[in-house]
């Protein structure tokens, strides 16, 4: 039996007809960039989120630059952020020409608030927090702090997006959110695709400038910046996809359950408390024996993935430059292992995998 880790094939026709029926759309209006769909989509997921706005951007790379921009953070400024998540997260930050300092990680591998309030002092701007692994990070401790501190808090919602906490959903907590909307996330465009949620009009505007070269009207710039608009093929895509969101994120959480029994007591398992919702980006396992384990599991047929093998702060970009807090975290990253979760999985594949890791451990 094989098992990927993911499959980006569309082969359900209902699927598929819908995707090229909202991609027919586009072509008869033929406004491919900025067409009636981007409009739509803003304000479905403005809505979503539960927030007063929504801009739409080329990816969630420039959703975290333009979102750190809209809030002028840039050089002599400090952001704090987790040391585990896509690369990505740190760019943005130092791409604005501030100082990305990296905080420990808990053992549900989001960060850990302590480590935060440590890290803090007269530079500190903003926080920068990373919902990991589909989970919503611990938002009512940052959120604390952020107050206390006079920080801005940004949501870097990538993975999350349907999650909750409390009852709120990814995309509403702290100033501003930033998501992805690339082709692995669960909320995923056919290409690369990005948003933006906050509830200042003022930065919303900023926000609609800066993801045009920094330009009023089209015109005049104002403010270097880039060219981050979102495609409105995708958007007439993301539209048609949050309508099967909710079900797909219920299949994933279906599978992590399958996993969370069978599982116990062999590994360490992904910690949900009652008050939070995943959505399961990836359902990582720590474990003894990881590398011998993934190359089992992989001679079996079963692909897996160490997201990631090297924390930010580790990265060569990055190492030994910035100060960090990450002890914690250096043990986890080693036990890390993200096993299959996806909602095209077959309950015998699920069985599979359960199997073979049980095999592995007797
Ligand atoms: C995927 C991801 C990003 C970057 O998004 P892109 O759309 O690939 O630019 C940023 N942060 C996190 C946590 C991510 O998982």
């Amino acid at each position: 039996m094989r098992v990927p880790f993911l499959d980006l094939k569309i082969q359900n026709l209902e699927e598929r007809r819908a995707i090229l029926d909202s991609i027919e759309q586009v072509l008869n209006h033929g406004q491919i960039v900025l067409g009636p769909e981007i409009q739509q989509f803003e304000e479905t997921i403005a809505n979503y989120c539960g927030r007063k706005f929504a801009v739409s951007v080329g990816s969630g790379t420039d959703a975290l630059y333009l979102a750190l921009r809209a809030y002028d953070i840039g050089f002599g400024n400090e952001v704090i952020t987790t040391s585990l998540s896509w690369i990505a997260t740190a760019n943005a930050i130092a791409l604005t020409g501030a100082k990305p300092v990296f905080a420990d990680i808990n053992e549900d591998l989001n960060i850990d608030s302590n480590s935060v309030k440590k890290l803090i002092n007269k530079n500190t701007k903003a926080i920068l927090a990373v919902d990991y692994t589909g989970k919503v990070c611990c938002m009512n401790e940052l959120t604390s702090i952020a107050k206390e501190n006079n920080l801005i808090l940004i949501e870097d919602g990538s993975q999350a997006f349907g999650a909750t906490y409390f009852n709120k959903r990814c995309g509403s907590f702290g100033d501003i959110s930033a998501i992805s909307h690339n082709p692995m996330k669960v909320y995923a465009a056919l290409g690369e695709a990005g948003s933006i949620l906050c509830d200042d009009k003022k930065v919303y505007n900023r926000l609609i400038s800066l993801r045009y070269n920094g330009t009023i009207n089209k015109e005049i710039c104002v403010e270097p910046s880039l060219n981050g608009r979102m495609d409105t093929i995708q958007a007439a895509i993301l539209l048609h996809r949050l309508k099967r969101l909710d079900d797909l994120i219920k299949k994933r959480r279906t599978n992590a359950k399958l996993y969370d029994v069978e599982l116990k007591g062999m590994v360490g398992l992904p910690i949900e408390k009652d008050y939070e919702k995943d959505v399961y980006y990836t359902y990582i396992i720590r474990c003894s024996h990881r590398d011998e384990l993934k190359k089992f599991l992989e001679d079996k047929g079963i692909e897996t993935k160490i997201q990631h093998s090297l924390l930010m702060s580790e990265q060569p970009a990055y190492k030994n430059r910035y100060k960090s807090d990450t002890i914690k975290a250096q043990k986890l990253v080693k036990e890390i292992l993200c096993i299959p979760i996806h909602e095209k999985l077959k309950d015998e594949q699920i069985q599979y995998v359960i199997e073979s890791i049980q095999e592995f451990y007797k």
